[in-house]
């Protein structure tokens, strides 16, 4: 396909605000892709290249871009330096630059979309020696044969800040609009696929109800509501439920094909390679000739043998080298509490009762290696409340709690599920902007302005800057600075915009009505607790939680 016909989409989308509107654009675009060129263009339309969870990156620095910017115009690195500092996207910047092209390239070909994707693909996979030039050659290679419209989207893509207001919601109703299928359809091979190039091929072949799970394949995980009390947790869940203790670890989906063992992150990131100690304990404690479980994952102290917080082992999530060294320093043990597929049966549609009652007959129990979560069955409130009290003393964060009819339902909040906390659950908010300190934190970000979503909108709740450290243990004003600079947008004096990536947890004393932040909320004393680098976008605190909170923190006042 043209390039051009996708930026004609681009352009009509941005245009739009209405969500019905972008839906029908798309459903009406996607019904005349070519077969063959389908999940590829449903990936640009997303503003990607590689399907979610998929480990490869661009890299692509807005540094490299002005220089691939300076190298395809020849218009000079000043001029291109100081348009961006004029305008602040470079995006715009390739616009600008490459507007008069128009007429001028007589002997330049048409670009199409599948150059686009194959270019930027490569960009990933390059390593090594002379591999910046390799770099601005592939999208120089690309420039020399665009408009400056085209250029502008290029460039937006490689840098992964497309921004057209199409969330996975909108591809999701667009998909099933263009090709006469349910939203719901949709969502269910979506959630299992977590591909939508995938899905929007099936759709088109009317076999969406074909996806099916595969050992090897990550779905996504299930999800909890929050419950105020166990009085809520009975009358949402049923007279009996199953409590367990909620594990303050990580999520970990766990994969065996009879051969080998993969292990995935909730953003279906597969880090077999990060964790050779899981894969041992799993070989070691587990029977079957294939299965599908799903856990989570705790650091713990190798001195006192204490669970630690997240943050102390998500280190080991993203490490390439020295992987034994890391695991002897941050040991983790398994906590086991679901199974979704054993011995090629697929166990999604059986109620939780069966697949627990699996789950325990093919685990052989090792402390600090893997274990199952607590669990106490009950219809008894008084027992399960003293449950509650008794596991918040052994020093975890909470209880979950689960409908022992419930199925699996993957990357929903069906309620089905939910945790118990004793203290106000802190916010997972996106830092959507950040403030360079002053005197000696002048080249930190110390401030950061976080976000909850609603819908597709991300809205802001205030500010935080207490929680982090200048030195020493926890996070640090440093690594803050290193995983926020890269992904500045635009900045005005202290003040920088940050591509909306990067997800911290934050703790609070109080919600509180504010008019001065978008999301009509603000929060008290706010604090960073840590970074939550597993967790994706779609799984960030919304409006109604926060909502829930205050309304919950209400009555407790009044008690
Ligand atoms: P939160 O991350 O606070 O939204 O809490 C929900 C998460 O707790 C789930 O998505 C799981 O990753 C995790 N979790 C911890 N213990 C359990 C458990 N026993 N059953 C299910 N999920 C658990």
């Amino acid at each position: 396909m043209k390039y051009s016909s996708l930026v004609e989409i681009y352009d009509r989308l941005n245009e739009t605000s209405k969500r019905l509107e972008k839906i029908e654009i798309i459903s009406e675009f996607l019904r005349k892709v070519k077969k063959d060129e389908l999940k590829g263009v449903v990936y640009l339309l997303e503003g990607r290249i590689f399907p979610e969870g998929d480990k490869r990156k661009i890299g692509f620095s807005n540094r490299l871009m002005i220089k691939a910017l300076n190298v395809a115009s020849g218009d000079g690195a000043d001029k291109i330096e100081n348009l961006f500092r004029k305008k602040g996207d470079l995006g715009l910047v390739a616009e600008e630059v490459f507007k008069k092209r128009k007429q001028a390239t007589l002997s330049a070909r048409e670009l199409d979309s599948g150059k686009v994707l194959e270019n930027i693909r490569k960009l990933a996979g390059l390593e090594g020696k002379g591999t910046v030039d390799r770099k601005i050659r592939l999208i120089t290679e690309l420039l020399a044969n665009a408009n400056g419209k085209e250029a502008k989207y290029v460039v937006k893509t490689v840098l992964e800040n497309l921004r057209i207001g199409v969330s996975s919601g909108i591809i999701k109703e667009g998909i099933a609009k263009g090709f006469e299928a349910s939203v719901d359809e949709v969502e269910k091979a979506a959630d299992l696929s977590g591909d939508y190039g995938d899905v929007a091929e099936l759709a088109s072949a009317k076999k969406l109800s074909s996806v099916g799970m595969k050992v090897g394949k990550p779905v996504k995980c299930m999800l909890a509501l929050l419950a105020e009390s166990i009085d809520e947790c009975f009358e949402s869940l049923g007279e009996k439920i199953q409590l367990e203790n909620k594990i303050d670890g990580f999520r970990l989906q766990c994969h065996f094909d009879g051969d080998k063992i993969k292990l995935f992150t909730r953003r279906m990131e597969d880090v077999s390679e990060q964790f050779p100690d899981i894969v041992e304990f799993l070989k070691r404690h587990v029977k079957g000739d294939n299965y599908i479980l799903d856990a989570e994952a705790v650091g713990y102290d190798n001195k006192s043998g204490k669970y630690l917080p997240f943050q102390t082992v998500s280190q080991r999530i993203k490490r390439k080298y020295n992987i034994k060294e890391m695991a002897g320093k941050f040991p983790v043990e398994l906590d086991l509490f679901d199974v979704l597929y054993y011995n090629g049966k697929n166990l999604m549609d059986a109620e939780l009762s069966e697949r627990r009652k699996i789950l325990e007959g093919i685990v052989k129990e090792k402390k600090k290696e893997i274990v199952l979560t607590k669990k106490l069955v009950t219809d008894d409130k008084k027992k399960a409340d003293e449950w509650f009290k008794k596991i918040l003393k052994l020093g975890f964060e909470g209880v979950m709690a689960k409908n022992l009819e419930s199925k699996y339902r993957p990357g929903r909040y069906v309620g089905g599920w939910m945790k118990l906390k004793s203290t106000l659950e802190p916010l997972d908010l996106i830092i959507v902007k950040a403030e360079f300190g002053e005197g000696k934190r002048a080249g930190w970000l110390t401030s950061y302005t976080v976000a909850c979503k609603s819908g597709d909108r991300l809205l802001d709740v205030g500010k935080v800057s207490t929680g982090v450290k200048e030195k020493t243990e926890g996070l640090t004003y440093k690594e803050m600075t290193r995983v926020l600079k890269p992904l500045i947008e635009k900045q005005k004096g202290k003040e920088a915009e940050i591509k909306p990536k990067v997800i911290i947890e934050v703790g609070y004393e109080e919600i509180q009505k504010s008019p001065t932040y978008s999301s009509g909320w603000a929060l008290r004393f706010p604090k960073v607790l840590q970074l939550r680098a597993d967790k994706p976008l779609s799984e960030i605190s919304d409006l109604k939680l926060i909502k829930k909170i205050y309304n919950y923190q209400r009555g407790k006042n009044k008690q």
